[in-house]
């Protein structure tokens, strides 16, 4: 019988938001860019710490096979202007943990371009922000070589350039507060 391992990979929204990976039944893991995007001073940190010391919360750097996976997957997207580094380290650790090392993994985090990436790479995410979210989603088409976007279109190939298509969400109204 196979083990489950379970785990969550932590950003920095989910931990300003006040999640403590003390108190998370599964191992959790980050990137060392949290740390100093947290600070090093205050609860917040002690928590972080205390974590670490007692192996609830591992740091670790991302594969560069997983950098490179992310980074492919934003780029055909359109996605990948609208994130960060980090954020493109905490979704390829999430994508390693989960396709390399049979992790079932959850990213918690409450930022949108993450959440739509990771959905977009077949991970789960959790969203634990007091925030709601009422987005609104149009499903448009888009040219991964000129850039177009196509919505109501019904061809998979780029009128303008003939390259195929790639579906995508586009968020037409954000109601989140
Ligand atoms: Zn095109």
């Amino acid at each position: 019988m196979k083990t489950v391992k379970e785990g969550y990979v932590l950003d920095s929204t989910a931990i300003i938001q006040g999640v403590d990976p003390n108190s998370l039944k599964r191992e959790s893991f980050t990137i060392r860019e949290l740390l100093d995007e947290i600070g090093e001073i205050g609860k917040r940190w002690i928590r972080i710490k205390t974590a670490m010391m007692l192996g609830k919360l591992v740091i670790r750097e991302p594969s560069a096979g997983g950098m490179e996976k992310v980074e492919r997957t934003a780029k055909e997207y359109g996605l990948y202007d609208k994130l960060s580094k980090p954020d493109i380290k905490i979704l390829a650790l999430g994508y390693e943990l989960h396709s390399e090392e049979d992790y079932d993994i959850e990213i918690i985090t409450d930022d949108y371009d993450i959440q739509n990436t990771a959905a977009i790479l077949n991970l789960k995410y959790i969203s634990i922000g007091m925030k709601k979210i009422r987005k609104t989603y149009l499903y448009v088409k888009y040219c991964p070589a000129c850039k177009r976007k196509y919505s109501g279109y019904t061809g998979t190939i780029c009128p303008v350039c003939g390259y195929r298509l790639i579906g995508m969400k586009k968020v037409i109204k954000d109601n989140t507060y």
